[in-house]
């Protein structure tokens, strides 16, 4: 056994709080991390609140993570002790369904095993995530992490890199697509970093006028503020591809208006409300709404391995773990530049 510190959110309603588990020791085809840094993801925000539904309490949120591995078990061929490792939104699934042998391991049949707000599978365990000091996870659902890079922009690329990554992949975009990106926060960010690394041409489609000058910073050619009507208007009918990041209710209607012929609006935020979608925003012009659940071990693994060759990291503030719950409150008034990532000394000094 080893003792973790962490932070959790100990019901839906009251701030999070200290918390202290035990981790089971390394079993032979385990890995045991030590911590270094954890993003904080708008999903751990609606998990530990309940907005999904209610949660297993006390929760322990945290699905980017970077660290150092300190044990590997004795069937472990893949990682060695002392080597960097990131683990991402699951850390098991049934790997033997249709998707979990193409490497889809997110869209496992029996459904994926979280890195939070699971159950350790065929145990009544409660798996505990990223806001601690260690983890062990099984080597098939470890990600190898690049020293090339910054550590602290690499963590959200677990979560909010593969989650835009996958689908622009998914829909082939490059040079000569027009994508437009919706909500400027940890995903949107890192959509508009990979839109624009592979060739599109990319808008920030933003709420918040004060996020124009980042966004353009960030690799945007150009940006719409939404709750601008001729904006809005004079975009009608103009992009391929629109990748939805927004975490709060809202209509998809106004932004369907805004893709051309045969366009693809990719929701990825996930709102606690549902969208209405009235038939002629689809049919008139083709269109079609798809979603996109994070992305499975390889591709994360080849999502990191190009942002190593690019030289791509996300846009981070670094904070203490004590900071968590005024970082919550701040995502949710969109005030986030572009992901709070959580230095782990924090939670061990
Ligand atoms: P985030 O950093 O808080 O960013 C969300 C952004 O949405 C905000 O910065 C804001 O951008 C926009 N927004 C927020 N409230 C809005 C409102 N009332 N109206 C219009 N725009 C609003 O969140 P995140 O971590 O990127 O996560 C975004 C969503 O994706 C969450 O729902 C999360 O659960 C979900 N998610 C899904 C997956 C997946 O696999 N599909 C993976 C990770 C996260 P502007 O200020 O630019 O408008
Ligand atoms: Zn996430
Ligand atoms: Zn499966």
């Amino acid at each position: 056994m080893t003792q973790v510190k962490a932070f959790a959110a100990y019901d839906a309603e009251t701030p999070l709080k200290p918390f202290e588990f035990d981790r089971k020791e390394v079993g032979a085809n385990q890995v045991q991390i030590d911590i270094l840094f954890s993003g904080v993801c708008h999903s751990d925000i609606h998990t530990a609140k309940g907005d999904w539904g209610p949660a297993i309490y006390p929760l322990v949120p945290g699905h980017e993570i970077v660290g150092r591995i300190t044990k590997v078990g004795s069937d472990v061929t893949k990682f060695k002790e002392g080597e960097l490792a990131g683990v991402g939104c699951f850390v098991d699934s049934c790997r033997k369904c249709q998707s979990c042998r193409e490497g889809e391991e997110q869209y496992c049949d029996e459904g994926m095993t979280a890195t939070y707000n699971s159950y350790e599978r065929g145990t009544n365990i409660p798996t505990y995530g990223g806001y601690s000091t260690t983890i062990t996870v099984d080597e098939n659902y470890v990600l190898h992490v690049s020293d090339k890079l910054d550590l602290k922009g690499v963590a959200p690329l677990l979560c909010a890199g593969i989650t835009t990554y996958s689908p622009l992949r998914y829909l082939g975009v490059g040079k000569g697509h027009k994508v437009g990106v919706l909500g400027l926060g940890g995903l949107g960010h890192m959509a508009v970093k990979f839109a624009a690394a592979f060739g599109a041409e990319v808008t920030m489609l933003s709420s918040s006028p004060s996020k124009e000058a980042d966004a353009k910073k960030l690799g945007a050619h150009n940006f719409v503020l939404t709750s601008d009507k001729a904006q809005m208007k004079a975009s009608a009918n103009t992009f391929d591809v629109i990748i939805n990041t927004v975490s709060a209710p809202h209509e998809y209607a106004p932004y369907l208006d805004l893709l051309a012929k045969n366009g693809t609006m990719v929701v990825v935020g996930i709102p606690t409300d549902p969208s209405k979608v009235p038939a002629f925003s689809l049919i008139m012009k083709r269109k079609k709404i798809m979603g996109s659940l994070i992305g499975g071990i390889a591709e994360t693994q080849e999502m990191l391995d190009y942002c190593a060759e690019n030289n791509i990291t996300s846009e981070v503030e670094v904070i203490d773990m004590q900071y968590i719950n005024e970082a919550y409150d701040r995502m949710e008034k969109s005030d986030v530049k572009y992901r709070f990532v959580i230095d782990m000394e924090s939670l061990k000094s």
